[in-house]
């Protein structure tokens, strides 16, 4: 069933127009809420804010298509922080799917390298600068690095190697071999890296989470990895109540937004994992307020 249109009574929001198949139906109701999700899945709409972006591939579903924003602004609603875009730092895109490499394998110890087999960035730095590090190595992409000992930590890890993403070396001069990186260089990379775990002390780029283990647990793995588009932050302005407003603060009556297609609630970079609880506390919001 796909929302072509809101509908109207006055000023306020009524219902829905939907297809179905070849069939078009109205569904009338007291209060919409719209939880359509972002635009992430939209390129054309990406590059209307943020052309920098043609290109990207994206981590979302095909459905992350901004509808609710177009049927948002057809009632009058104010868009906010359209230009606001996550760009995730970490996706294995080599194939015709993006899967996201999820920020567990570098929070267990993954070290982030470039084709130089040398570090680069603090890896748990936030999305914006990881991005940001690995677009300015302009080598499309970069490497996490790992052993056995984060692989045991991280259980999405068998799904990455089980479709295809993980190169594994048996040694560390084998891994570096099948992804065509100068031995010495990696393991040098990486002998530093175990110093900064002993000490706790990453003299090189700060970080100071993640290091909890070494790498010396054969074998060893890489993930080839670049940015893709992740969250859209821009969307229908809401008040506290999920109401949805217009250009002059007026809640647009009967219209409520929850979840992605509201914009406005993370600034320019979202934190990680608090999406789903804004669906949920949102979600929540619109229907207390209808009562
Ligand atoms: C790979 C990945 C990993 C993530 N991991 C996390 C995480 O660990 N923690 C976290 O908090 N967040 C995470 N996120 C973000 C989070 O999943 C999303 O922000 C959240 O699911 C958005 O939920 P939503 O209900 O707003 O929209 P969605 O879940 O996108 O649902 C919107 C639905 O509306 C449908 N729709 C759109 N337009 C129409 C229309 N016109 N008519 C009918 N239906 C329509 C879409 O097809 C879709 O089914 C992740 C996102 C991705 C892509």
């Amino acid at each position: 069933m796909h929302v072509d249109r809101l509908l109207t009574t006055g000023d306020a929001v009524t219902g829905v127009e939907v297809t179905t198949g070849d069939e078009t139906h109205t569904i009338t109701a007291d209060a919409v809420v719209l939880a359509t999700g972002g635009f992430g899945a939209n390129e054309k709409l990406l590059t209307r804010y943020r052309p920098e972006l043609s290109g990207y591939r994206t981590t979302n579903q095909p459905g992350a298509t901004g509808d609710g924003l177009q049927l948002a602004r057809q009632v009058g609603a104010e868009l906010v922080d359209m230009k606001q875009v996550q760009v995730h730092p970490t996706v294995q895109q080599d194939t015709d799917h993006a899967f996201l490499i999820g920020e567990a394998v570098r929070g267990e110890g993954a070290i982030l390298v470039d084709r130089q087999g040398k570090r680069f960035v603090n890896e748990l730095a936030t999305r914006k600068v990881v991005t940001a590090a690995i677009e300015y190595l302009d080598e499309k992409g970069a490497y996490l690095i790992f052993d056995q000992s984060v692989r045991d930590r991280v259980k999405a890890i068998e799904f990455y190697d089980h479709v295809g993403l993980v190169t594994t070396g048996a040694t560390l001069a084998e891994l570096a071999e099948k992804i065509g990186f100068d031995a010495e260089t990696l393991a040098a990379t990486v002998t530093t890296w175990n110093t900064a775990v002993a000490t706790k002390h990453d003299g090189a780029f700060g970080r100071t989470t993640g290091l909890d283990r070494e790498l010396t647990q054969a074998p060893y793995f890489a993930i080839h990895v670049a940015p893709a588009v992740h969250y859209t932050m821009g969307g229908v302005r809401i008040n506290a109540q999920t109401q949805v407003l217009r250009e002059d603060g007026t809640p647009i009556t009967g219209l409520f937004a929850a979840g992605e297609v509201a914009g406005g609630l993370h600034g320019n970079n979202r934190i990680g994992g608090n999406s789903i609880a804004e669906t949920v506390v949102f979600g929540l919001q619109s229907v207390a307020k209808l009562g």
